[in-house]
């Protein structure tokens, strides 16, 4: 009787029981994490991630060859992800109806990297009441060339904004160019008047100072400054998530940021896959305590 050979890369138990399949296989080219490694990066931050992914409709960016090959953004179940992934029907436009993914544990996170999944992009809504936002997210994002003090300046501007109008804010790095300012909210307001809200926000700030800011979505008019992409604020729109990895050259993360450490970023994406470890310290540090969280609601304005 023959043994046969274990294969270079067994399907292993990775975390929650999730079969990791092609562990070895190398996603980040530029760096050379493997899809093992991936795996084992979100097993280990599942926990800091669940509290902003679970229970929300999300959208994958999978790259099931790695980052340097095919990537595609899959909004709908396509049926074969394992059984802890679920459908949440959304209400088309059409009047059809559509399933999107929630996931509500590791092993839904895992069984999304498992099928090639590199990013999670969670909508702006939970799964309870998809038609109620409960958070408006500013995501800055800068013109080539301008310089990260820029954006970080951006971004400590519309918290003192924000501030003005009894909002609370938080900054995220994106791991890729830019910073998200997030606003978490009570529900009770509709889509509508979130994005109604954020688009005047938005163009409130470039009205004021039009050589910084811009709140239109053109690359022509963006040169030199900053665009408010305040579309993250309307219905189906999704926003990367908190501990999300990035299919981005060097496998870095988004990562919850305080206000204060922020004046000493160098840029957006200071961590990557590797780091689960620091991210499980920086979560205890009381800088970020509450990151993400305020009862708040928005303002009648
Ligand atoms: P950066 O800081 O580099 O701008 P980012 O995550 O903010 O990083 P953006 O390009 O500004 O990247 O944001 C695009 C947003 O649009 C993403 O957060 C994502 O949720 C969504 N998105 C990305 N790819 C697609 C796609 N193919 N189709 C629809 N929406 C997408
Ligand atoms: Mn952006
Ligand atoms: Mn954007």
């Amino acid at each position: 009787k023959v043994t046969p050979e274990k294969p270079a890369s067994a399907p292993k138990e990775g975390g929650e029981g999730v079969k990791i399949s092609s562990r070895d296989r190398v996603v980040f080219p530029e760096s050379g994490q493997t899809k093992g490694e991936l795996a084992d990066y979100y097993a280990a931050v599942a926990p800091l991630m669940l509290p902003f992914v679970g229970r929300r409709p999300v959208s994958l960016v999978r790259c099931p060859q790695g980052r340097s090959r095919k990537c595609f953004f899959q909004k709908h179940d396509s049926g074969s992800f394992g059984d802890s992934v679920h459908h949440v029907p959304i209400k088309e436009k059409d009047g059809g109806s559509e399933d999107y993914l929630y996931v509500e544990d590791a092993r839904g996170l895992l069984q999304c990297v498992q099928m090639g999944t590199i990013e999670f992009h969670g909508w702006g809504a939970r799964t309870s009441d998809v038609e109620a936002p409960d958070k408006m997210i500013f995501d800055l994002d800068p013109d080539e060339g301008l310089d990260f003090g820029d954006v970080k300046q951006a971004a400590s501007d519309i918290k003192a904004r924000l501030s003005d109008i009894g909002l609370v804010s938080f900054a995220m790095l994106s791991g890729g160019k830019g910073v998200h300012v997030i606003v978490p909210l009570e529900t009770g307001h509709s889509w509508e008047a979130h994005k109604d809200f954020a688009r005047r926000f938005a163009e409130a700030l470039s009205l004021a100072e039009p050589d910084r800011f811009t709140a239109t979505m053109s690359k022509a008019k963006r040169k030199g400054k900053i665009f408010i992409d305040w579309l993250r604020n309307q219905r189906g729109s999704t926003a990367v998530v908190p501990y999300s990895a990035r299919a981005r050259t060097g496998a870095p993360v988004a990562v919850p940021i305080a206000w204060d450490e922020l004046k000493k970023m160098q840029d957006a994406k200071p961590f990557s896959i590797d780091d689960a470890d620091k991210l499980h310290e920086r979560a205890q540090d009381k800088a970020l305590s509450g990151w993400g969280f305020a009862a708040q609601t928005l303002p009648d304005v």
